[in-house]
């Protein structure tokens, strides 16, 4: 039924989401990294573990030369407004309710959360309310109405992260980096890795996959070292 149901989605860089750990890490500053990281990708993550399981569903056209040429056409539990903002007040109520770790809570909730808001500014309509239900179908769309632009955002708004947190070189580098990496996905005019993608929807999974570990862990990893301005870096300043 939900089979003929094909429409063209354009997901947020993997690189982009992992940049809002950065924020929370600012907000948050006695919350280790590691479970912001997971929460700003859990959305995701669930996306691929759902699509290798077959609940979800990725299909391609018979020739891929830009994200327009994939569609994400099933994804109905991982991305849809009820599951995200569930997770998150789930994932409060446990973490500072029933565990007591009042900050963790918090930033893991609004991690989650702010997955289904990035998605949302993004995505062509494919965000459903809850899974069962078709329509609306919500997401403004930035990437169907100016993908120019909607790569100039995306830029913008890992370098904003970076800045907010006063990370160093090399977590700017990686956030450069990781936008860049995608734009041959943006134009068919561009040629890239994508047209190897046609027909091989596990194949884009996992190259997802790939990418969502691989910038989480770098992110990480390049997190632990900030700019000289930052105050973060005197232990006397740093709060419990
Ligand atoms: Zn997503």
């Amino acid at each position: 039924m939900h089979a003929n149901v094909v429409f063209v989605s354009k997901t947020m860089f993997a690189v982009d989401h992992a940049a809002t750990a950065l924020l929370l890490k600012r907000r948050y500053p006695a919350v280790p990294i590691a479970p912001l990281l997971l929460a700003v990708q859990v959305m995701e993550l669930a996306w691929v573990a759902l699509n290798y399981l077959g609940v979800e569903h990725t299909t391609t056209e018979p020739v891929v030369r830009s994200v327009a040429d994939i569609h994400l056409a099933w994804m109905p539990y991982s991305h849809s407004v009820i599951t995200a903002l569930g997770a998150a007040v789930i994932a409060w109520a446990v973490i500072e309710l029933g565990m007591g770790r009042r900050a963790l809570g918090r930033a893991v909730a609004l991690g989650i959360a702010s997955h289904l808001v990035l998605d949302l500014l993004t995505h062509a309509h494919d965000i459903v309310l809850w899974p069962g239900r078709v329509s609306p179908r919500l997401g403004l769309g930035l990437y169907d109405a100016a993908p120019a632009a909607a790569f100039v955002v995306e830029m913008a708004y890992g370098v904003v992260c970076w800045w907010i947190y006063r990370g160093g070189r090399g977590l700017l580098a990686l956030i450069v980096l990781g936008n860049l990496a995608n734009l041959s996905l943006l134009s068919p005019s561009i040629p890239g890795p994508e047209a190897f993608l046609a027909g091989r929807p596990v194949l884009v999974v996992s190259l997802v996959a790939l990418q969502i570990v691989v910038t989480l862990v770098l992110t990480g990893v390049l997190a632990r070292s900030r700019g000289p301005t930052s105050p973060v870096m005197v232990p006397s300043v740093r709060r419990a």
